[in-house]
């Protein structure tokens, strides 16, 4: 009983955190203020009231509509808000130290903000970059990786690889994808980051090419690469140690 009201205090906290990653994710893409103005509809400039504010559930009651003008607020804002508590959640469930319980949170994070960035304005911006590079600056001095240079090697490698392959491919990866790597890898070390990028890589290809197969993307049309980071590099942090240890029972 006691962890069933512990669950719920960090769901209703990953909901409002979710909300907020939504805004810092759209606003400081397009260089405009967290604070102000308040928010308001894009369309019609109706300012939104406190109680249509509330993370995920004003989204159903408004049947996902604005009141004003009637236009269709973007699915991004409920998903972003339930996936980051469902994920608070879960991490708080499956993770077994608090130390790895912090970090999947400062992960699920900053993944969430660049995936609201990425796919609404295809930018991850450096400003989001930069703060959390200093939070795993300090993650890691509060809780260090053994041994002590894979932070360092996680980070080079991820920088290194994703350049060579930007520069093999004439700039078809992003800047900010490669200086987001240079982040996480930071934090996730080298192996997991080499992990992160693979399957980032795997799902990018099979969703990628399936959506351009299936005609729902077309051809050469760019697509966001930061959705498929954040899922690659979440399963990456999470199943990480299954992976490989089912990998090496494979080859074993
Ligand atoms: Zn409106």
């Amino acid at each position: 009983m006691r962890f069933i009201v512990i669950y719920f205090y960090i769901f209703i906290v990953g909901l409002i955190l979710g909300s907020f990653y939504n805004v810092v994710g759209i606003r400081v893409s397009r260089g405009q203020s967290i604070a102000f103005p308040s928010s308001h509809c894009p369309n019609c400039r109706r300012k939104i009231p406190i109680h249509e504010m509330i993370p995920f559930i004003s989204y159903l009651f408004l049947l996902g509509k604005c009141r004003g003008c009637g236009i269709r607020i973007s699915l991004i804002y409920p998903i972003v808000e339930i996936s980051c508590a469902l994920l608070f959640v879960f991490t708080f469930i499956i993770e077994p130290s608090l130390s790895s319980i912090i970090m999947g949170w400062l992960l699920i994070s900053l993944l969430l903000i660049i995936f609201v960035s990425d796919i609404t304005d295809m930018i991850i911006p450096d400003k989001v970059l930069i703060v959390f590079f200093i939070l795993f600056i300090f993650y890691r001095i509060i809780f260090p990786i053994s041994p002590w240079w894979q932070s360092a090697a996680g980070s080079i490698a991820g920088f290194f690889i994703l350049f060579s392959i930007n520069y093999i491919n004439r700039g078809s990866i992003g800047g900010g994808d490669i200086k987001l790597f240079t982040v996480l890898g930071y934090l996730l070390g080298l192996e997991t980051v080499l992990l992160a990028l693979f399957l980032s890589a795997f799902f990018g290809a099979v969703i990628g090419g399936g959506g351009q197969l299936t005609g729902w993307l077309k051809k050469g049309q760019p697509i966001p690469f930061g959705p498929f980071i954040s899922l690659g590099t979440l399963m990456a942090f999470f199943f990480g140690e299954q992976m490989m240890r089912w990998y090496v029972s494979l080859v074993s």
